[in-house]
């Protein structure tokens, strides 16, 4: 019912802000613009392309009224809602990366000493083992190369987790997320926003006859949001396998 009038100023609506954000959840094509004139007034729409090139999709045109009134929330502060709980949420994921950056700080020299005393372990291991390889069958020696390859992968792996107990490197680490949490703090406390501005951080919205789903891509707006997840994620897993692979190790010392 919100879709019959359109406002008449026919020159502006040449402005195809919608474009490329409009897709058929039928046929899954995007949606282009179209206008007709009726009585005097001409109404601006959108219609699937696959419908209009080659008509085998059924899915129903949309007025761009109808579009501008479902973003209109959007631009009275549901956006500026949805920014927020992002920020929040981001916010919290750098500070849990910050302490286990902290928590790695405060352990340089205990897990480094115990890395190498796993390294010199593996070392020894495969001393032997080559030893034995000279002596042994045919099949024995499958067994002790293949013993011998998972050692070395080990101790690559430990190499690697060694050279990651690098003070300067971890204190500039916990430096630049700290930065990165100003920053979000800082940034835009914007409560209003333009359509044109809303559709700055749509990926699509999605038309089903009647219905429209909107999807946010805030890539762009957050920056590091994903860079942030991987660090994270980064640090979970070397803890994780500090904590199961060099646990006996630690407890011996
Ligand atoms: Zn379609």
């Amino acid at each position: 019912m919100d879709s019959r009038s359109v406002n008449g100023r026919g020159k502006n609506n040449s402005k195809n802000i919608f474009s490329k954000k409009l897709v058929c959840g039928h046929c899954g094509k995007g949606y282009i613009k179209s206008s007709l004139s009726k009585n005097g007034r001409r109404y601006v729409f959108y219609a699937c392309g696959q419908r209009r090139r080659l008509g085998t999709c059924q899915n129903k045109s949309i007025m761009l009224s109808r579009l501008e009134s479902f973003i209109k929330p959007y631009c009275d502060g549901k956006l500026h809602e949805i920014l927020n709980s992002k920020k929040t949420d981001l916010i919290k994921w750098i500070g849990y990366s910050i302490s286990l950056l902290e928590d790695k700080l405060n352990r340089v020299d205990y897990n480094k000493q115990a890395l190498r005393t796993r390294i010199t372990e593996i070392e020894a291991i495969v001393d032997t083992l080559i030893q034995q390889l000279i002596e042994s069958s045919e099949q024995v020696k499958k067994a002790i190369s293949r013993k011998i390859e998972q050692l070395e992968d080990e101790r690559s792996k430990l190499e690697t987790d060694l050279h990651s107990y690098d003070v300067v490197k971890i204190k500039a680490e916990i430096n630049k997320l700290n930065e990165t949490i100003h920053n979000i703090n800082k940034s835009s406390t914007q409560k209003v926003f333009s359509i044109e501005e809303i559709l700055l951080f749509v990926e699509s919205i999605t038309i089903d006859n009647e219905d429209l789903k909107i999807e946010f891509n805030f890539d762009k707006i957050l920056p590091g949001q994903a860079t942030v997840k991987d660090t994270l994620t980064d640090l979970l897993d070397k803890f994780k396998s500090a904590s199961d692979e060099y646990k006996s190790v630690l407890d011996q010392m």
